[in-house]
């Protein structure tokens, strides 16, 4: 059975619940307000679009936990300029909060079928400043140049010393660090003209990146 609808009342409480654990950003928070969660979502899952909680989507992958793309966001301090790198497209969601936020976003995804179906959703929402690529988050393309920001949304062990090398001056990224299917802490790196300031935020569990492209699709 399909389960029902989100409710107005269940917007409501979504952004109060964002509120009430510490988002201040306005610019966020209306982001986070005009993406419609529930397309991001199975159609089972819909009813549960707006509670504060990562979901299950299709390759075995997981849509995060709407208060940690809000703070991620928020931490990344996004300017109207800017280019954005994302590696872990999964639903295309945080792309899509993303792009309200940025001039342009490349998104990452080592499962077809996730950049396929993120591709589509995007469209539908007119979020035409999104480029979703099958790729591998290890292994960036030369030919994508650097980036204002970075935000990975699958946990690494640590962070490739070539995403950071990505990464413009006064550049900022933001990523899940530690173990597979253990509690990971989100790095905050800055690059300033002296090199890598690296700031631990909160503990958070993300999916691991893995290396290359999916063999499954
Ligand atoms: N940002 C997503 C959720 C990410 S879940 C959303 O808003 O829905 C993490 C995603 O990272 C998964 O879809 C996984 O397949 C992808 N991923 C893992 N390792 C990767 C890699 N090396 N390169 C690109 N994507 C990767």
């Amino acid at each position: 059975m399909q389960s029902p609808q989100p409710t107005p009342h269940d917007k409501m409480m979504f952004q109060l619940n964002l509120r009430q654990r510490g988002i201040s950003d306005q610019a966020v928070l209306k982001a986070m307000e005009d993406v419609p969660r529930e397309l991001f979502v199975t159609s089972l899952d819909r009813g549960y679009a707006y509670r504060d909680t990562p979901l299950g989507i299709a390759c075995g992958q997981t849509i995060s936990q709407p208060f940690i793309v809000a703070y991620m966001t928020e931490q990344l301090d996004l300017q109207p300029s800017h280019r954005v790198l994302e590696i872990g497209t999964g639903s295309g969601y945080q792309a899509a909060i993303l792009s309200k936020l940025a001039r342009d976003v490349v998104t990452l995804e080592r499962f077809r079928t996730l950049a396929d179906r993120a591709r589509l959703v995007l469209k539908e929402l007119k979020c035409s400043n999104v480029d979703v690529i099958l790729g591998d988050g290890f292994d960036v393309p030369d030919t994508l140049g650097t980036f204002d920001r970075i935000m990975v949304t699958a946990a690494m062990e640590e962070i490739p010393e070539a995403l950071l090398g990505r990464l413009e001056p006064g550049g900022v990224l933001i990523a899940p660090v530690g173990p597979a299917d253990d509690k990971q802490v989100l790095v905050r790196v800055v690059r300033t003209a002296e090199g890598f300031y690296r700031q631990e935020l909160v503990a958070v569990r993300f999916v691991p990146a893995l290396l290359g492209i999916a063999r499954e699709l």
